[in-house]
This record gives structure tokens, C-alpha cells and sequence, in this order.
């Protein structure tokens, strides 16, 4: 559907396509509401597509005191690895202890302890410095005293959220990407009664009418609603990632520590066959309308503490794959410095006008119906539904067609495509189900997401349908030909237009996902 097709009048209008706005988005179409979602550039092409792809209680928050927090990260966590397997899986972390460096063993002891008992079940193992370096062979062992396993979880974070918005499709509601809202319409008494929306790139313009319109633009959330609360306001925090190819990093499960200088916490955490190492926590003083890089001093804040944990491994940034930024949407009065600053949400209520944002990927679930809450006495008959229900679609009741495919791969696309996996399989060419090399997605994801998930240009297939832009060399530049050859029948784009996305989508990956220029050549 385009913009001039869809029809005047919703229940609801969210704004936003991250994870915030799908979750709200499904849990809407779940109570029968009728939902436009409308989101201005691609789905999950803010903070949602450039977290640490963890699902995690926070241990950093049972660290601050938040006991309810952790303890509702902790369900919602587990409730995600019952109900989305493939897409959300257990991951277990290693954290070192060493003697006057961070915490010691007795303080991590008794945070594990009740981080497990959150979750009913011991999930922590304390391991002796020779059993800790044997578990990471390149760890730093001067001073290591030890060491703990524990629990937690984790995710595609794009295709959560694109597996939440095609299943509130599937059941009826409609989504745009591309199509940005522009501002909010209100009648003589100020009360909310639709948007005015335009197409991001052609600037065709719509009004829409809605009983309510929820505000879930994450950083951007300030445009569409000022901050009702004068002395606190959106302090954008840009958090980076370097991405390196598991065989130079080789850690075969995450590793967690402090930084050698600000002792702030620091992940190597193996993802979709690469090593995700992160993160910063900065201000963001750029422009929010370009997309976020990171920096120089980002690279060697994280080069910085590479080097010191692994020293044995001698990682170079030429060794990198990729890197990406994304923007913490954190409410502030600005005098705390950037790590010390609450990432709990709000909800402001104004008229009709719902604004959530500040949420997490892990309890997006609890964000959704907090919002819905607020956007009920807009709706009068409306009636909460499904709270308890799974959050996703239960799985086909028969199994997909027998193919060759190994069941990790089966399973895989099961929770990253739900009731659609099927048609990624079924009928297709063998050569198509081997993986792109270096990765865990297979060829065929390919020409099911360009034929059937809004992909408007090459980025957004190769950085957020899939996630190849971040796992392999060059951003797949190498596998760029194969690409058009295997999506070209099922995207409307003639010769021109192709190596018109392929030269966007090279500019795109060089500005905003690759080593920053300077270090690389002061490397090489
Ligand atoms: C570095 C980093 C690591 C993180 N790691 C984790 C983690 O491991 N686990 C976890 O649970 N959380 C994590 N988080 C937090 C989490 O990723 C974010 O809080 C969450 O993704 C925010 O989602 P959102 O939907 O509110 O915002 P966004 O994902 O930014 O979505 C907002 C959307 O609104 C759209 N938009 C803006 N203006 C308009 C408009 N006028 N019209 C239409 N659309 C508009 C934008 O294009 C954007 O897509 C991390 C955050 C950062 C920065």
C-alpha cells in the first residue's frame, strides 16, 4: 500500500517504527483497535537497529539499587526466550575478576545471586583463574583472580522489530516506512484528532484522522511533544560498536568488563558469526536528521581496552568489519554525566497525544501496555486484550517441508520470520539455502524480504532485513552482483536504478558503518 492508498480514519495512529512503536503497534491490534503505523525512514533505522542486541535484565541496574527494574527485565527476558525461539536465544557471559580492578568477587556474588533468583533458577558459576583463562584463552591473565559464567539473552534487534510489525499486518493494521509525520492536528480544544503525514522523499502530503496518536519517535520524540517537564530534557547519548570477525577475536561467548580507565562496562559479545565489542556512552551533539558515526575518539576508547583485555591477540582496527552508533533517547536535567543518567522511560499524556520514549528492546512488551493504559480513556469501549497471551504467533501447526536445512537454520528463520518462514524455504533453489559466508543468514532471506518486507533501497535490505552490511567485509560489497542477480525479478528496478542503490548504499555503509578514515590510515 502507498500513501494515497490507504483509507482517512484510525483508532490509533502510532508514530515511529522502532521498538517502541511495533511493540505499541501489536499489542493495539491485539485489542482490536485499527492502527496505522506510520515511521519516516526505514522500520528500526533509529536506536532499534544499533543497540548491543542484548535481552538482559541489567545487572547495572540491580547495581544502582533498581530492584524492580532488573526484576522486570529479568521476566520479561525469560518470558521472550520461551516465546521467541530463533530470534531471541540464551547467551552466556563470562565476567573476570582481578584484584583492585572493578568489582570483587564477593559483591559480583551476591548481585548473581539475586539476578537468579529473579529468574527462579542458579544460572551463575564461579570459575578459578586457571579455569577462567582456559574458558577465554587470549583474556589478560595479570592479576585475574577469577572469574563468573552467568544467563542472560540475545537478539536481532531489526528483525524484532520487523517481526512484530508484519504480525500486527498479518492481523490487519497497516504500516508505512518513509512516510513521516509532520505535525499533529488538534480541534479548537486542543484534543488530538489526527496527523498530517508526508511522503519522506517525494513530500506528497496526507492528513489521517485518529482517536489518539502515539509519539514513539525515541530522540526525536521532543519534535512532536516538548518535554512537559521544564528542567528535564531529551539529552541525545550516542553509544558505538566496533564489529570484528569472530576469528580474530575469537570469544565463543560474550565476555564482560570494565574499562581499564573509566571502568565503565564493556561487551565482546559473538553475534550472527561476528564479535560485537561496545560500547561508548557519549553526547550526541550532531545533527539527529544524519545518521550517527562514530568517532575517533570512540575507536580508540574501544581499541583502548581491546588491547588491554586481549593483549595476546594483537587486533588491529584493520582487522574490523564494521561499526555503528545508535542514540540513547535518555531524559535529563544535564547534570549527570552521561553514564550516570536514568535509561527509564516516560510516558507524557497530552490530549490524545500518548509520548513513550527512553524504552529498552527487552521490556518492550510492559512499555506497550503502559502506553495503551494511557491511550484507554480516548477510546471508549475499548478493552484491553491479550496481555498474557505469547507475544508472537505460535508456529506453524505442521512442520516446514522437509529440506536439507540443518534444524539451527530452521529454527533461525522461524523466530525471525514467524508464520512466514515457511515461504523462505518452500520450493526454493538448494544453492539459495547455503549461508552468505561469514554469516548464519542464508541466500534466500534475500528475495522473500525485497519481495515482501518494504525494502524502499539496497540499505535497508543489506542493513536491516539482513544484517550483512555489519558482518561482512566491505559491507558485502564483494556480494553485491549476486544480490542484483537474486533480487532483481522481485524489486521494480531497472539496470539504472541498481547501480544507482549500489552507489547509496556504498556512500551510506562508508560514512555511517565503517572505521572511521584517519584511524584506518594511521593503522595501515
Ligand atoms: C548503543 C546502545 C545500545 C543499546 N543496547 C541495548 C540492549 O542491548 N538491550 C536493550 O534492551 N536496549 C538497548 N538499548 C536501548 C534500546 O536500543 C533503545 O532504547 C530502543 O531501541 C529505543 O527504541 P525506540 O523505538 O524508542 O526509538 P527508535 O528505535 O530510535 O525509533 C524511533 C523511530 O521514530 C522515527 N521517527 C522520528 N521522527 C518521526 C516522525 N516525525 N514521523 C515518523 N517517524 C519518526 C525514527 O525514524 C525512528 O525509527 C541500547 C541503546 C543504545 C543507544
Amino acid at each position: 500500500v502507498t500513501l494515497e492508498e490507504i483509507q482517512d480514519q484510525w483508532d490509533l495512529i502510532v508514530v515511529g517504527g522502532g521498538i517502541t512503536g511495533a511493540g505499541v503497534f501489536r499489542e493495539a491490534v491485539r485489542s482490536g483497535l485499527k492502527v496505522l503505523l506510520l515511521e519516516s525512514g526505514d522500520f528500526s533505522r533509529g536506536t532499534s537497529s544499533r543497540s548491543a542486541k542484548l535481552v538482559h535484565g541489567g545487572l547495572r541496574y540491580l547495581k544502582e539499587g533498581r530492584i524492580w527494574l532488573t526484576r522486570e527485565s529479568v521476566r520479561a527476558r525469560q518470558r521472550l526466550l520461551m516465546e521467541a525461539p530463533g530470534l531471541v536465544e540464551p547467551l552466556e557471559f563470562l565476567m573476570p575478576v582481578y584484584e583492585g580492578h572493578g568489582p570483587g568477587r564477593w559483591a559480583l556474588e551476591a548481585g548473581l545471586s539475586v539476578y537468579d533468583l529473579m529468574a527462579l533458577k542458579r544460572q551463575h558459576t564461579y570459575y578459578s583463574a586457571e579455569e577462567f583463562s582456559q574458558l577465554v584463552p587470549s583474556i589478560r591473565t595479570e592479576r585475574l583472580s577469577g572469574g563468573f559464567s552467568f544467563l542472560d539473552a540475545q537478539v536481532d534487534d531489526s528483525r524484532l522489530v520487523l517481526r512484530l510489525i508484519y504480525e500486527a499486518v498479518d492481523a490487519g493494521a497497516v504500516a508505512l516506512n518513509y512516510t513521516s509525520v509532520r505535525h499533529i492536528v488538534r480541534n479548537d480544544r486542543g484534543d488530538v484528532v489526527g496527523v498530517v503525514a508526508e511522503d519522506s522523499e517525494t513530500h506528497e502530503a496526507r492528513e489521517f484522522s485518529a482517536r489518539a496518536v502515539v509519539n514513539a519517535t525515541g530522540a526525536w520524540a521532543e519534535r512532536l511533544h516538548p518535554s512537559p517537564e521544564p528542567r528535564r530534557h531529551l539529552r541525545p547519548l550516542r553509544g558505538s560498536h566496533l564489529v570484528f570477525p569472530l576469528s580474530v577475536l575469537p570469544v565463543h561467548r560474550a565476555v564482560s568488563f570494565m574499562h581499564p580507565t573509566d571502568k565503565r562496562p564493556i561487551y565482546a559479545t559473538p553475534w550472527e558469526g561476528a564479535v560485537i565489542f561496545g560500547t561508548t556512552d557519549v553526547d550526541h551533539k550532531e545533527d539527529l536528521d544524519k545518521e550517527p558515526a562514530i568517532t575517533d575518539e570512540e575507536v580508540s576508547y574501544l581499541m583502548e581496552s581491546l588491547r588491554f583485555f586481549f593483549p595476546r591477540l594483537d587486533i588491529s582496527l584493520s582487522d574490523c568489519l564494521s561499526t555503528f552508533s545508535g542514540i540513547r533517547p535518555v531524559l535529563s536535567e544535564g547534570k549527570l554525566s552521561p553514564s550516570e543518567e536514568s535509561r527509564e522511560h516516560v510516558v507524557w499524556v497530552d490530549k490524545g497525544l500518548i509520548t513513550v520514549t527512553g524504552g529498552k528492546l527487552t521490556t518492550f512488551r510492559k512499555l506497550a501496555w503502559d502506553t495503551l493504559d494511557a491511550v484507554r480513556p480516548c477510546m471508549a469501549g475499548m478493552q484491553l486484550k491479550g496481555k498474557d497471551d505469547p507475544a508472537f504467533a505460535p508456529g506453524p501447526e505442521t512442520p516446514p517441508p522437509a529440506t536439507d536445512l540443518a534444524s539451527d537454520y530452521r529454527r533461525r528463520l522461524q523466530g525471525r520470520y514467524g508464520n512466514h518462514a515457511t515461504e523462505i524455504v518452500e520450493g526454493t533453489e538448494a544453492a539459495l539455502l547455503d549461508p552468505i559466508p561469514g554469516t548464519h543468514t542464508l541466500w534466500a532471506e534475500l528475495p522473500f524480504a525485497a519481495a515482501r518486507e518494504h525494502v524502499r533501497h539496497l540499505s535497508d535490505l543489506l542493513l536491516r532485513r539482513v544484517r550483512i552490511g555489519l558482518l561482512t567485509p566491505d559491507g558485502g560489497a564483494g556480494h553485491l552482483s549476486r544480490i542484483q542477480e537474486i533480487c532483481q525479478d522481485v524489486l521494480p528496478w531497472d539496470e539504472v536504478r541498481w547501480q544507482e542503490e549500489k552507489r547509496m548504499y556504498v556512500e551510506t555503509w562508508t560514512r555511517a558503518y565503517s572505521v572511521p578514515l584517519p584511524e584506518r590510515q594511521s593503522v595501515e
